[in-house]
């Protein structure tokens, strides 16, 4: 990038650009050598499989950890943990505020007070409507429709540009436990043609045309399955989805059920919900020690691991293993939720488990029990007409949805359409312009503990280990050439069979390459560990089809 003097205002993706998760975003003002910063969002991807013993990946923070005397503060959309899974891992060294609403907040606390963390934030309260001041930025918090409470759009105005940076959102307009997206705010940032307007948009959807259903559609349709349930009614769903919850129990009221929850994250969010006031006029919660005393057609139960979590509530009713509840034959299973890609196999396994007890499984292929809480098409190119941005750049993505997107915001005349990935650079005003690869961007692993690099991660050894197994052999020589200790061997993660004993196979190895080495050879340490590594590696590679990892340990007395 060009040194220049001038004031200009950059957008920087560290994370949720490329892919969908850890989404961190960075904004600029200035000109170059002294430039301002805010964050938005900094959340975490959850590990797969492929990465044995990583529970949470995000962006790496580097690029703000060399200006860091220039990030004024960091703000929150809304508390999924793709936006503010990793305040607490990340945000604490900067010290430096981070803004968020009521829920939010409290939200982060309780993340905070349940997981022990030492660490803390500076949490300053936004509201929605009232702009606040950071830096050379102003900063304005909409309320949209989403899939958790109080979810917000930022318009972030400076001197020579506006960004309306969407977070996740929709447009329905009929949502439960939150009010609608803010449409007559997004109309006046339309109608205000001072400065230009760059929107950094939320592209989960784009593959999908039409609008996405409403929220109140789920509720109608959740009532019913509830009201003709002959028998026990259990509903799992997201657990910060409080929308989703009240609906469940606003159908349990009418149909004259008691609602019955399960599952850790479900009272924590629960709890703060009512303490903010949003399950007004709703009947109890009960716990679930209520459970066996209530009839079976007067129970409706909330729980969690709709995601196939192996130790939240549902997985283990599946089991058979919960200490309190089960479910019977002829009783009704509700899947509200959708699995999130990755989760797939779990969530199946899960809903087989009930079947083959005679459990009545219902998900979102046999009908509308669950809804996105992100736009469609048609809420974009809405959005578009009421805004009407100089510049799009498509976020919250994997490359298929950013495409797609792209092109839907030039097809809908948007002059400048920026397709950005992690790592990029994007100049919004003046003069439009991306430039690829800018600044280093990276992943970091929570490996247990320990915060790292993907390199410094123990994943790559875990997977070598998870494959190959490991063989390992100590024994002592002495000056001679003679054995006079060992060898000691411990095989792990081999395959050992009645007919042919690994063991045996690397016992007799050894003593072959003992036996095939003069005893002058034999007393060198080093050419005696090699000679064994070879032996060992080769043999078992020709007896299991694959080469183990191997440690050898000669010691000389
Ligand atoms: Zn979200
Ligand atoms: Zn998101």
């Amino acid at each position: 990038m060009a040194k220049t003097q001038r004031d200009e205002l950059v957008f920087v993706p560290l994370g949720g650009v490329g892919e969908i998760g850890m989404n961190m975003g960075a904004y600029g003002f200035g000109p170059e050598k002294s430039r301002k910063w805010i964050v938005v969002d900094c959340g975490v991807t959850f590990g797969g499989p492929d990465l044995p013993g990583i529970e949470l990946i995000m962006a790496n923070p580097e690029f703000l950890e060399e200006r860091a005397d220039d990030v004024l503060g960091l703000i929150l959309t809304h508390s999924h943990e793709d936006h503010y899974g990793a305040v607490l891992d990340l945000w604490p060294g900067f010290e430096k505020p981070v803004f968020a609403t009521r829920f939010t907040a409290a939200m982060l606390a309780a993340k905070r007070a349940g997981d022990g963390i030492v660490e803390n934030v500076d949490l300053t309260l936004m509201v929605p409507g009232k702009p606040f001041q950071l830096g050379p930025f102003t900063i304005e918090a909409i309320n949209v429709a989403h899939s958790i409470p109080e979810s917000n759009a930022l318009l972030i105005t400076t001197p020579i540009g506006r960004i309306l940076h969407t977070g996740d959102w929709k447009l329905d307009p009929t949502p439960v436990g939150n009010a609608p997206t803010d449409v007559d705010r997004l109309k006046k940032i339309g109608e205000d043609t001072s400065t230009p307007l760059a929107l950094i948009c939320d592209s989960t959807n784009a593959l999908k045309d039409g609008e996405s259903p409403s929220e109140a559609e789920v509720a109608g349709n959740l009532a019913a399955m509830i009201a003709e349930a002959p028998n026990r009614v259990a509903v799992t769903t997201f657990a910060s989805n409080v929308g989703r919850v009240i609906s469940i129990v606003r159908a349990a009221e009418k149909a004259g059920r008691q609602v019955v929850m399960s599952g850790r994250s479900l009272h924590r969010i629960m709890g703060i919900a009512r303490e903010l006031g949003m399950l007004e006029g709703l009947p109890p919660l009960l716990d679930q020690d209520a459970y066996r005393s209530i009839p079976r057609n007067k129970i409706v139960l909330i729980c969690t691991g709709s995601q196939g979590e192996a130790r939240a509530a549902i997985a283990r009713i599946a089991r058979g293993d919960h200490p309190v509840i089960a479910l019977a034959a002829g009783d009704r299973m509700i899947f509200s939720s959708w699995a999130i890609p990755g989760n797939e196999r779990e969530v199946i396994d899960i809903q087989n488990q009930l079947i083959d007890q005679g459990v009545e499984v219902i998900t979102a292929n046999d009908g509308l029990v669950h809804v996105t809480g992100h736009p469609r098409r048609g809420e974009m190119r809405q959005l578009y007409s009421w805004v009407k941005p100089a510049v799009l750049v498509p976020v919250h993505g994997e490359p298929v949805h950013l495409k797609a997107h792209a092109k839907l915001g030039r097809e809908s005349g948007i002059e400048t359409v920026c397709e950005a990935r992690n790592g990029d650079m994007v100049r919004l005003f003046p003069e439009t312009q991306l430039f690829k690869a800018e600044v280093r961007t990276g992943e970091l692993y929570l490996d247990g503990l320990v915060l790292c690099t993907p390199d410094e991660s123990g994943v790559k050894g875990r997977r070598r280990l998870s494959f190959g197994g490991h063989v390992v052999v100590s024994l002592c020589v002495n000056s001679g050439g003679q054995v006079v200790s060992g060898p000691d061997l411990v095989i792990d993660g081999l395959p050992e069979t009645e007919d042919e004993s690994l063991t045996e196979l690397v016992q007799d190895t050894i003593a072959g390459v003992l036996k095939s080495m003069p005893p002058k050879r034999r007393s060198d340490t080093e050419v005696l560990n090699s000679a064994l590594f070879k032996g060992i590696r080769n043999e078992v590679n020709s007896y299991w089809g694959r080469k183990p990892n191997v440690s050898v340990f000669v010691h000389r007395v």
